[in-house]
């Protein structure tokens, strides 16, 4: 059995990153909670931000890491049974948070693996489908990704040209998937496709015949993270691969929302990152008769306004963690906090790379990372106008999106 956080002594998870906490926040949070976070602190600290500058220069996805992630309990954390660690959701939270502040490529692997393959089986799939993955995948000996977005459909899935015919006790997929998270890595893909019941998932193994994987390279964003192209030729899988419970593309999208949730908490690491280097800097970095960057106005400017939307976003990210323990959130509610945290992450990258001058290009901050990784967070799980036009329908009452 896995070592869940609960397990793990509070002194034990002492971390040297201060945390970000200007308006009490903190109050709010269980001591559970607090101690999770502190787990999945003390696990960035010491086993992240060490090697990621490297990882993310080389364009390398630290796969040894992923034992002790799955050890901790933070590979479909949120899950119950199958030896999940059964987290709330705000606990969940807290471990995005954490771990995108030491990189998003690392959290979209924990995102993807937990919210949209681990979160699908349990939610849809057979008992069988459960029994085969949801325990080798919360424990990291299977790797899952994510098949819906292709090369002519981004924002539209609902377009998609996969298909998947029926032929006897078998399916068989034709198509392309693209830009998918983890993609070679993977053990199983869970693939969307077009069948004449509409569209449906499909888990297909890696090595079976007719199902071929190559990497995307040349990302100047996500570099820790393996984006790949899948593409199925004739590929025939048994009737059994086809998750039952998922019947249409709301199926896909209910495992969307589980991953925009995390990534509304996770940005809040990348930013809180940014600010709270550009805040050391400018009391350390001196310019004009020896005085601190911090003591012109116009810096102080962009500190309070970092401060100020973090703490909003936390807010906002506590709140529908809450109100999804209470299961009251729905998809309107997670576009809100996706489009507003991300926006927000991007800003203070943005203002802190501005505020660290010259050595806000280098790696040996990770402003510039955490920047370019940011652009990838906007555009994926629905892009930024995407999550507009779900907040504009819900309080007009009128879809705008073609
Ligand atoms: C590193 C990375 C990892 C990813 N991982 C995965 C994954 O694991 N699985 C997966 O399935 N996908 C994944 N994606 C794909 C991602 O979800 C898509 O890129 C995203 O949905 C946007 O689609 P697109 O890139 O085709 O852009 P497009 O849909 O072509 O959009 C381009 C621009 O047009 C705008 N636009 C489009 N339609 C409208 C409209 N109606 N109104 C206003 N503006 C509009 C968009 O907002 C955007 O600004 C990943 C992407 C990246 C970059």
């Amino acid at each position: 059995m896995p070592r869940s956080p609960r397990s793990i002594p509070y002194n034990e998870a002492m971390s040297r990153f201060p945390g970000v906490d200007y308006m009490l926040i903190d109050s709010l949070f269980s001591e559970q909670e607090l101690l999770v976070r502190a787990t999945a602190r003390k696990f960035v600290d010491e086993r992240v931000i060490p090697i990621v500058r490297d990882c993310f220069r080389d364009a390398r996805f630290p796969k040894e890491l992923i034992p002790e992630i799955a050890q901790l309990g933070f590979l479909g954390a949120n899950l119950e049974g199958y030896g999940c660690a059964g987290m709330s959701n705000v606990e969940y939270g807290l471990v995005m948070q954490e771990i995108e502040r030491g990189d998003s490529g690392l959290r979209s692997f924990v995102s993807v693996q937990g919210g949209l393959v681990m979160y699908p089986i349990h939610a849809y799939g057979s008992q069988e489908q459960k029994d085969q993955w949801l325990p080798r995948m919360q424990s990291g000996q299977a790797i899952g990704c994510f098949g819906l977005t292709e090369p002519g459909f981004g924002s539209n899935p609902a377009g998609m040209q996969t298909r998947a015919k029926k032929d006897g006790d078998q399916w068989i997929l034709n198509g392309e998937k693209t830009w998918i998270t983890s993609g070679s890595l993977a053990d199983v893909a869970l693939v969307w496709a077009r069948t004449d019941d509409g569209i449906r998932g499909f888990l297909v193994e890696t090595g079976t015949p007719g199902f071929t994987i190559s990497d995307i390279h040349g990302k100047l964003s996500m570099r820790v993270s393996v984006t790949s192209s899948l593409t199925f030729s004739d590929c025939r899988v048994p009737a059994s691969a086809m998750l039952p419970g998922a019947q249409g593309l709301k199926a896909a999208l209910s495992c969307l929302s589980q991953a925009r949730f995390g990534i509304g908490w996770g940005v809040l690491g990348a930013a809180m990152d940014c600010y709270e280097t550009a805040r050391q800097y400018s009391i350390d970095r001196k310019q004009f008769d020896g005085r601190p960057i911090a003591s012109h106005q116009l810096v102080q400017e962009k500190l309070a306004w970092m401060i100020t939307e973090i703490t909003k976003g936390q807010l906002l990210a506590l709140h529908a963690g809450r109100i999804k323990g209470q299961g009251k959130i729905d998809a309107a509610h997670i576009s809100m906090l996706k489009r507003n945290n991300v926006a927000m992450a991007l800003e203070c990258a943005r203002l802190s790379r501005d505020l660290l001058g010259a050595n806000g290009i280098m790696d040996e901050f990770p402003i510039m990372r955490h920047m370019c990784n940011l652009e990838t967070v906007k555009t994926y799980e629905g892009t930024d106008h995407i999550h507009t036009l779900v907040i504009g329908e819900r309080v007009t009452g009128v879809p705008a999106y073609k």
